[in-house]
């Protein structure tokens, strides 16, 4: 009896090695995309799925993890999730359930605290002055306004809405530190990310659904790709297997365009982050989750998630984030040299696409993407899949 159960177990163990040495789609990179298409391609379409990835753990840039005094704590920097589309809040609370997200902001300028995105409040203590109206405060700025008709980039973006005193104390030097280049040089849309508001909403976004995965992002992803047609594997590169795994249908790819292609149009530019955690024997450090220093220190914020995962604890962790240009990459530097560069990419993108091979996510897609934008592209991706391809092998 003993015997014909280890020769099945033995038999079955050989079969899942056949299936996903030659699995129906290669998954390269285990972050949300990976996730959502292993999910949606195994559950969905019944498809094996082999995922890779290089690091040693699941959930891309999201993944979180509890240090010796058991605080969860975001290996990557603070993830602020929130919904634009009801739908993907939808598809991700399968996996998961929810906490309230509050993520509240202070910019530290001159020793004071002010909120952050810059509202009325902001305003108010900046200037030393009370504004009795939304009016008084729009004709207050309107002398403070520099008129530039079609703002080109992030200084001109700040300097048209608020002027120079607010710029230079809350903008010129953060973005200076974190991009290590200067606000003229980047895309409005950079400076733009971040609401001005002209009320006293102190929130870091504007969503209307702001909410953290309950027991954390890695959990969230570790739930999504339980089918057991779904095989991850750790500290594998894509080059080290890309001769040896070839898939059956089709491959997603979710690394950086440049490496894949080798660098034959040249090498893309990233902004990479440096990270420094500390515990502490305290309830909280901070009065919110993060801190910003626009014009001192090395790093751009200090951040203490203890207040938005709502762990009850004693102790209490602080990350520091340092700027680098080398390193992991995190954020696409969008310039005129670099997007030329992609665009060329682009194009051998769309020829990798007629040999079903699929680029999505933002290193792929070489673009500032947020995590719920990220899951509605991997979900895209996944229809256009299914109605391009499967729709033909599931015919034969
Ligand atoms: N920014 C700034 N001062 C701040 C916070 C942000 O000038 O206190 C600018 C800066 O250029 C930054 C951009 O706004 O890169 C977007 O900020 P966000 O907090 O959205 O960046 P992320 O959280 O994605 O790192």
């Amino acid at each position: 009896m003993i015997k014909n159960t280890d020769e099945m177990n033995k038999k079955e163990n050989k079969k899942k090695i056949r299936k996903f040495n030659k699995p129906d789609a290669l998954i390269v990179g285990a972050g949300p995309v990976g996730c959502v298409l292993a999910e949606r391609l195994s559950n969905v379409n019944n498809l094996t799925c082999l995922i890779i990835d290089q690091r040693d753990h699941l959930a891309g840039n999201c993944f979180d993890k509890r240090n010796e005094k058991n605080l969860l704590y975001h290996r990557y920097g603070p993830h602020y999730l929130r919904f634009k589309k009801k739908f993907i809040f939808n598809y991700l609370s399968q996996f998961t359930k929810w906490i309230k997200g509050n993520y509240v902001v202070k910019s530290i300028v001159d020793g004071k605290k002010y909120p952050f995105p810059i509202n009325i409040t902001t305003l108010e203590k900046f200037f030393k002055k009370k504004f009795k109206s939304k009016n008084e405060l729009i004709s207050f700025l309107n002398q403070k306004k520099i008129n530039i008709k079609n703002p080109k980039n992030s200084e001109e973006l700040i300097l048209s809405k608020l002027g120079r005193e607010i710029y230079e104390s809350f903008y010129k030097n953060y973005t200076i530190k974190q991009w290590g280049l200067h606000p003229k040089n980047l895309s409005k849309h950079v400076a733009g990310r971040v609401p001005i508001r002209f009320n006293r909403n102190n929130l870091y976004v504007n969503e209307k659904i702001q909410v953290m995965p309950k027991d954390g992002y890695t959990a969230m992803f570790q739930k999504m790709i339980t089918n057991e047609n779904i095989k991850l594997k750790l500290n594998t590169s894509f080059e080290s297997i890309k001769k040896k795994i070839k898939p059956n249908i089709l491959t997603i790819y979710t690394g950086c365009p440049d490496s894949y292609f080798d660098y034959k149009y040249g090498k893309l530019d990233w902004r990479s982050l440096r990270f420094s955690f500390r515990t502490y024997k305290k309830k909280f450090k901070q009065s919110c989750v993060q801190y910003n220093y626009p014009n001192e220190h090395k790093y751009t914020r200090s951040v203490e998630i203890k207040h938005v995962t709502k762990q009850i604890s004693n102790y209490t962790i602080i990350s520091k984030e340092y700027p680098t240009s080398s390193g992991q990459p995190y954020y696409p530097i969008n310039n005129k040299r670099n997007n030329q560069i992609f665009s060329k990419y682009s194009k051998l993108i769309k020829r990798e696409e007629k040999r079903n091979v699929f680029f999505e996510g933002r290193l792929a897609s070489y673009k500032y993407l947020n995590t719920d934008q990220v899951v509605e592209k991997a979900l895209k991706l996944h229809k256009k899949i299914q109605e391009k391809i499967l729709t033909k092998y599931e015919n034969k």
